[in-house]
């Protein structure tokens, strides 16, 4: 009896979880079927661009938990609906690739997930907390876009041969995809660690992840060291670092600093820095003696800029755009895996991905060379956090047109690779 009891026992619990499974695919299904109408209703909407200064308002210490989540349960559908309407954009034969399908998936998954508090009540602390640890497992689950992402590009390229027009279309589709990201991922930042309750005892002055006095030189040398540890691991050598502060705005003599978040900071740096490194010590490998990276911080009444200049033999001027190609790179291929080390170069995504942290907040990142010499790498940002704005990709009429361009002749003369022989050259008329 026992053992028949237990028998059924077994047959029905597995029958219960195939019964679950079941309803759970249907109402996934039913979900998904729903989808396509949540992403046209919300990319119907334009993304609202925060200003510094209200990313300060909403986690400083009037910050209202029940605000922001409003705010956040509109504004992230929104946000992630404009770009899936880009997504689907995509020429057929990348959408289409397991790499890009699964990146779509998470973002249909995301949707759904922040969806589920329309209609919850705000004032209930317990959904408070509940929206807190979705937005921790859509941000875990995010993690790895950047590289499934890319794995989907490479999937594309090595089956596909390419022409100049769909690199433009994926290089565009990129910039606004990865934009779109970097704000994503900056509001669920900011909800989950203003309102998370604790302060960062290493940074108890932060507003989230904004330091409103963020020293410049401070994350200049914390750049420089990492990118330094790395290069000396690799190339068992590194240039030292020369640093001049120029402040003529604030007052004389003390460190500049801005309202700014210090990891984008610091990721742009590390990026440059460890590009000026490998050029330096691959154009200096005869030599004894390394030239110094120097770099110089200057804050004025609009502007504040961090130029790293190198001595590292610059690159052609005609190359300049091209380093902000995603996957352009003169680095060997890095091997991936659990126990290879962290590659030095080779991603060709260090430029292309700090340009688009400078410009987040209306700054700018670019890279003037001199063949022969070196390069200097210029970060320019908001001196005035009232102008640092949040700039973010909208789908619209033009963003549409931008993924429809054809490949066109040239309206410029193609100059002839073969020598023109003027003797016997006769003008047509
Ligand atoms: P990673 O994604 O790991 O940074 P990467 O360094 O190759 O790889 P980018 O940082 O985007 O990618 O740079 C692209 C390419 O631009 C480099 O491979 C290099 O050829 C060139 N480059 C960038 N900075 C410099 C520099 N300061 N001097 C000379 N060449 C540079
Ligand atoms: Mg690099």
């Amino acid at each position: 009896m026992f053992k028949r009891g237990l028998v059924y026992g077994v047959q029905n619990a597995a029958l219960q979880t195939l019964t679950m499974k079941f309803v759970r695919f249907i109402m996934k299904n039913a979900a998904l079927t729903n989808m396509p109408k949540h992403v046209e209703y919300y990319a119907k909407f334009s993304p609202s661009p925060l200003s510094m200064k209200q990313f300060i308002d909403f986690g400083s210490t009037n910050a209202c938990e029940k605000t922001s989540f409003v705010f956040l349960r509109q504004e992230l559908p929104v946000r992630l609906s404009n770009i899936m309407k880009e997504i689907n954009l995509l020429p057929n034969r990348l959408l289409t690739t397991p790499s890009v399908q699964m990146v779509q998936t998470w973002y249909i998954q995301s949707l759904m997930d922040i969806l589920e508090f329309l209609d919850k009540n705000p004032d209930d602390q317990s959904i408070l907390g509940e929206f807190v640890d979705t937005l921790v497992k859509i941000r875990n689950r995010h993690n790895d876009v950047v590289p499934t992402m890319a794995q989907g590009i490479v999937e594309y390229k090595e089956t596909f041969s390419q022409d100049s027009v769909t690199n433009q279309n994926i290089q565009y589709f990129l910039d606004r995809f990865y934009m779109s990201r970097i704000s994503i991922r900056m509001l669920i930042n900011q909800h989950t660690l203003v309102f998370d309750g604790a302060t960062n005892p290493l940074h108890p002055n932060t507003i989230g992840s904004i330091d409103p006095h963020c020293e410049v030189t401070k994350v200049v040398k914390d750049a420089y060291q990492s990118a330094k540890m790395l290069c000396d691991k690799y190339y068992l050598s590194s240039p030292e670092l020369m640093l001049q502060e120029l402040n003529s705005k604030q007052k004389k003599k003390q460190p500049i600093d801005i309202v700014y978040v210090p990891s984008h900071l610091y990721h742009m740096l590390f990026e440059l820095f460890k590009n000026a490194m490998r050029a330096t010590i691959e154009h200096h490998e005869t030599s004894n003696s390394l030239p110094p990276i120097q770099v110089i911080v200057a804050i004025g009444g609009e502007d504040m800029s961090i130029k790293v200049s190198d001595r590292g033999g610059g690159v052609p001027f005609r190359r300049t755009e091209t380093l902000f190609s995603y996957m352009y790179s003169t680095a060997p291929t890095p091997q991936i895996g659990e126990d290879t080390p962290t590659p030095f170069a080779g991603f060709g995504y260090g430029l292309p991905i700090s340009r688009l942290y400078a410009k987040y907040f209306q700054g700018d990142l670019q890279l003037y060379s001199m063949q022969g010499h070196g390069s200097d790498a210029v970060i320019h940002l908001k001196a005035l956090s009232r102008d640092s704005v949040e700039r973010l990709p909208v789908y619209n009429k033009t963003a549409l047109r931008n993924y429809k361009v054809s490949q066109e002749a040239d309206d410029w003369c193609m100059p002839s690779k073969e020598p023109l022989d003027l003797a016997s050259y006769r003008v047509a008329k």
